[in-house]
């Protein structure tokens, strides 16, 4: 319930704001519709006097209209601010698991995108399981802005009623979905590394005590039960080609006054995205078993023989031996090569959920107990020290060879 009090000094500017145009002027006061309000929230936050609160009932336990799992897909940023980049990994990865509980809650996987341009949207989600694709269609979309799509997307989930949201923990997600969380007067689990159904419910499983446990953590109270994951944590199932989502264009006015922050100019960092270790099919990590800056080196030679990126504990980087970018784990990136190589590294909890879904895990440690043998396909006990630069050798020869 939306009410509007006294304190309204007629200033229009939530009229102006309303993205379903559910206010309007009554003499010098602003009235409501509440058939047309959504309880999205935008007027509650531009009201210079606050004079206009919202009501929520207390948590109902019937949920039954709730239905479908979204997936927010987020684009690429680009240098040009008036035109959006392509579809990040990450939201195919967010759609195959979306995948998995719209089947297992017989519910629609709905794909949400905030665009100027349909780029054949519903073609390339629907391929990766999306049944439909809410598509918001808006120049004020291009640049991404966390009041506009706060707004805009709280104003989509009251209107259609998801049961479960999901968000990558990226930048954006990490920024949107505390906001719509908030503003829905929902729950929200970040950072879930396993996420299934348990008797309807979202299961989000995420570490927790200092990666020590996981924690099953359920929202039974409210609706949409929503979500973060970080990139690289769930795979990306096989397209299925020719599968066409349905497009659902959603016509929401957006008013620029709500924008607090306008991006000028955005200048991209030039560093070759193969040796981000986001993205890299082969990483060589080291840990606080390489002992020094120096000796890191030898990590840093082999990787550079491989074309592959460096990675590095937690311990690594705080020892100085590389930079926190390159760290791998909780704190740091989770990463998902075709080939992750550890040397030095004992293979804390921390440090294994970051990097345990690699396709192979070469591990090099003298500790013949070292945790980081229980993920490894090939377990090599010895000096990393004396392993590193024969093995950088063999394959630099090797490699000169083909
Ligand atoms: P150590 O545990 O000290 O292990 C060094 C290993 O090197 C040992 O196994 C030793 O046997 C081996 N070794 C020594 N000399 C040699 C040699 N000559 N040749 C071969 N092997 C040798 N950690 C992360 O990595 N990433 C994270 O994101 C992260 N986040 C964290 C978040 C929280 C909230 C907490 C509490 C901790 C986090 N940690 C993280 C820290 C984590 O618990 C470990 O402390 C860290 O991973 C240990 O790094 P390490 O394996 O390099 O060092
Ligand atoms: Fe409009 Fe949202 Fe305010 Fe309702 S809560 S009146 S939909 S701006
Ligand atoms: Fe009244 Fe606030 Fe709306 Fe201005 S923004 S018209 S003060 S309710």
């Amino acid at each position: 319930m939306l009410e509007i009090s006294v304190k309204c000094i007629g200033c229009t500017k939530c009229v102006a704001v309303c993205p379903f145009g559910a206010l309007s002027m009554s003499g010098k006061k602003a009235v409501v519709n509440m058939s047309a309000c959504t309880l999205c929230g935008a007027c509650v936050q531009i009201c210079p006097v606050e004079a206009i609160s919202i009501k929520r009932e207390t948590a109902s336990k019937d949920f039954s209209s709730y239905k479908g799992v979204w997936v927010f897909v987020e684009l690429e940023d680009s240098e040009d601010l008036s035109a959006e980049g392509d579809i990040r990994k990450v939201s195919f990865e967010l759609l195959s698991e979306g995948r998995k509980l719209a089947d297992s809650l017989k519910e629609d996987l709905c794909a949400v995108v905030f665009a100027a341009k349909n780029k054949n949207y519903e073609r390339i989600l629907g391929e990766y399981g999306a049944d439909k694709v809410y598509f918001c269609e808006n120049e004020e979309f291009t640049v991404y802005n966390t009041d506009i799509y706060c707004a805009a997307f709280s104003a989509l989930i009251n209107k259609h009623k998801p049961s479960a949201v999901l968000f990558p923990a990226t930048v954006k997600g990490r920024d949107l979905a505390p906001r719509i969380a908030s503003a829905l007067y929902v729950g929200l689990t970040a950072d879930c590394t396993a996420l299934s159904i348990r008797d309807g419910l979202l299961v989000q499983s995420r570490p927790a005590f200092g990666g020590n446990i996981m924690a099953d953590i359920l929202s039974p109270n409210s609706r949409p039960q929503m979500a973060t994951v970080r990139p690289n944590v769930m795979k990306i199932s096989q397209p299925k080609s020719g599968k066409i989502a349905i497009l659902i264009r959603e016509d929401i006015k957006i008013d620029k006054n709500m924008r607090r922050v306008k991006v000028l100019k955005r200048r991209m960092e030039k560093a070759s995205s193969s040796l981000k270790i986001e993205n890299a099919n082969m990483i060589v990590s080291g840990g606080r078993g390489m002992k020094s800056k120096e000796r890191f080196r030898l990590v840093e030679e082999l990787a550079s023989v491989l074309g592959a990126a460096v990675g590095a504990s937690r311990a690594a980087v705080d020892m100085g031996f590389k930079e926190k970018s390159h760290q791998v784990g909780q704190s740091g990136v989770t990463v998902s090569p075709r080939l992750y190589m550890a040397f030095g590294i004992s293979g804390a909890v921390q440090h294994l959920v970051g990097m345990k879904n690699s396709d192979i895990i070469v591990a090099v440690n003298k500790d013949p107990n070292a945790m980081i043998f229980t993920a490894a396909k090939y377990a090599f006990i010895g000096d990393a020290h004396q392993i590193l630069p024969k093995l950088t050798e063999i394959l630099k020869k090797g490699l000169k060879k083909d």
